[in-house]
């Protein structure tokens, strides 16, 4: 994969596609802007040597090539106005590959910079179609990747348009660099031990690289609703905590394999649980062995945060993906916020990957204590379960 400091770009016109989907609160805040921080990098490099900059995103999804304004890029195009600090003008333009697109793009002068509105407008997108892919590719002389959180789509602006530019017309950002490298060298050569903090709701999602962490690491901890699957497995009561029932064998196989190739394996050894999923509702602190018919696990105990902390202590590599309970509602943050925390206090290399995860560590005000803060969470993962992304393959 090229990186923008291998091909040539000086005056050229340059089409980006950026990971711009970042979370908004219900008054269209954004919430959180560090993909946006994170793109500016290759924006400027652009800029600096007089190119003529094109951005593309994504933003939500909004129903299939309609127009919605709620998932117009216009507070995105403002944050990146002021974060940018450029005397050159940003123009949003009101739709991807129509006649106001065209006129913005004849009228760039160089170091102006043009905002597409959001990509998935156009059904096009996702579909990954010649024809709208033909339409973005006519834009510019050269196209940049800089959107790992993408990467595993193989989308209209990841892939197909990728056709259109030779191999030294087409390149990785510096972020989408910065990101694959990061990984593959944790994945492939990680100072040990190296441990897998892994969480969230299912296990499902995460199977397959879990299956492909048993083979690397020297502990794995396992928090939040997948963990119910697992202690089900080991024959535990788990009430109306979530659970997959299909995949008790395999949660089984991994314990099994992990056991065989001497990976420590830790689940909590008590919860935080409730009778319901509500903000509202009364909690206790159990004993995993004692959860009750009719309730639901919902967090990670402080018995089983002092394990973890113990378990987390020695290591010289952590992969953080997944909350350990439902952190989004405050009385269930709390074994999530303490995890960031004693990851962020170790003196290991940090990997925090997956939305939700470098939320909590946002919230938990502990972003600038990791290593690393990826901003592609199902990308990430498929980067550890060592699947050849899309979008990767498409600059090779
Ligand atoms: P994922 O997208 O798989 O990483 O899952 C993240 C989601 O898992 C968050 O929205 C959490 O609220 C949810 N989660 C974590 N722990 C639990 C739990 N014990 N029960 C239900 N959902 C959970």
């Amino acid at each position: 994969m090229r990186s923008i400091k291998d091909i040539e770009i000086e005056d050229k016109r340059v089409f980006i596609r950026c990971d711009f989907n970042v979370p908004q609160d219900e008054f269209d805040n954004i919430t959180d802007d560090r993909r946006i921080r994170s793109a500016l990098q290759t924006i400027r490099y652009c800029i600096d040597r007089n190119c003529k900059v094109v951005l593309a995103s994504h933003f939500g999804r909004p129903k299939s090539g309609e127009f919605d304004p709620k998932y117009s890029l216009a507070t995105v195009a403002k944050r990146l106005d002021t974060l940018l600090k450029i005397k050159n003008k940003l123009y949003l333009s009101t739709d991807v590959v129509g006649e106001d697109t065209k006129a913005k793009v004849a009228s760039l002068e160089a170091g102006d910079i043009l905002l597409l509105e959001n990509l998935r407008y156009e059904a096009g997108e996702t579909a990954n179609d010649a024809e709208f892919a033909k339409e973005l590719a006519s834009y510019a002389d050269v196209y940049i990747n800089d959107a790992f959180g993408a990467c595993h789509r193989k989308h209209a602006s990841i892939y197909a348009i990728t056709e259109h530019f030779d191999t030294d017309h087409k390149a990785a950002g510096f972020l989408m660099t910065k990101e694959v490298n990061f990984f593959q060298k944790v994945i492939d050569n990680p100072v040990r031990p190296f441990v897998a903090v892994v969480g969230g709701s299912k296990v499902s999602g995460k199977l397959q690289a879990l299956v492909n962490l048993i083979q690397k690491v020297d502990k794995v901890i396992i928090g939040g609703g997948m963990a119910f699957t697992f202690l089900k497995a080991q024959g535990y009561e788990i009430g109306n905590s979530l659970v997959e029932d299909d995949l008790l064998d395999e949660a089984r196989a991994i314990m099994y394999k992990a056991k065989k190739r001497g990976v420590k394996f830790y689940l909590p050894v008590d919860v935080v649980v409730a009778p319901e999923f509500s903000e509202n509702s009364i909690t206790k602190y159990l004993p995993a062995q004692e959860i009750p018919e009719d309730w639901m696990g919902l967090d990670i105990g402080p018995a089983s945060s002092r394990l973890f902390r113990s378990a987390i202590n020695d290591a010289q590599t952590i992969i953080w993906n997944g909350p350990m309970g439902v952190y989004e509602i405050d009385k269930f943050s709390k074994g999530s916020m303490k995890m960031s925390h004693d990851i962020a206090d170790t003196h290991a290399t940090t990997i925090v990957g997956g939305g939700d995860t470098a939320d909590v560590a946002q919230r938990a005000g502990d972003v600038d204590e990791m290593t690393f803060v990826s901003t592609g969470g199902g990308a990430s993962l498929e980067l550890i379960e060592e699947k050849l992304l899309p979008g990767i393959e498409a600059l090779k």
